[in-house]
């Protein structure tokens, strides 16, 4: 073989391994979730508590990728915020641990003494009897995930210090 044509098939194969390493499969469905290494995309805080945590598919630039959160509340405040990003799903963990719920699917209880990550105080069930459930037990209000506001509670955000300017 002269030493043309050997450079030529390596050449080839280093093209070859260059698509492949390039082509990623398109994200799709929830993201796994490692719990202690993924950080919040708003807040930047490490994912520990699963039942609180979210999760979005969105699309940006032409890509597919997940945003994950470790509070509700900061998925509704971060996409008020994301320009150019186009959201395709969003999944919300549940009180009962049992993964992620479609938001849509999902019971939430906002208002209700249970503490999230960063106190917004929103949690999702994956059962209509859980949610009920929490709001006997530890109070709050039923509502469809299009109405849950991100507000931290006025009881819990005495030592929450505003970020504004
Ligand atoms: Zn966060």
């Amino acid at each position: 073989m002269s030493s043309t044509r050997m450079c030529r098939l390596l050449m080839s194969s280093v093209c070859v391994l260059a698509i492949e390493a390039c082509v990623d499969p398109e994200a799709s469905g929830p993201p796994a979730l490692h719990g202690g290494v993924d950080v919040c995309a708003d807040c930047g805080m490490s994912i520990l508590a699963p039942n609180f945590a979210a999760a979005a598919l969105i699309e940006r630039e032409g890509r597919r990728e997940h945003a994950v959160f470790d509070d509700v509340g900061c998925m509704l405040l971060w996409k008020k915020q994301a320009t150019g990003v186009r959201i395709l799903e969003e999944w919300s963990g549940t009180m009962e641990g049992n993964g992620w719920v479609r938001v849509n699917d999902g019971y939430f209880v906002v208002g209700s003494d249970v503490q999230t990550p960063m106190d917004f105080h929103i949690v999702c069930c994956a059962s209509s009897s859980a949610a009920d459930a929490v709001v006997r037990s530890r109070g709050g209000s039923r509502v469809p995930y299009a109405s849950v506001q991100p507000v931290i509670a006025p009881s819990q955000s005495n030592q929450a210090t505003p970020n504004s300017p």
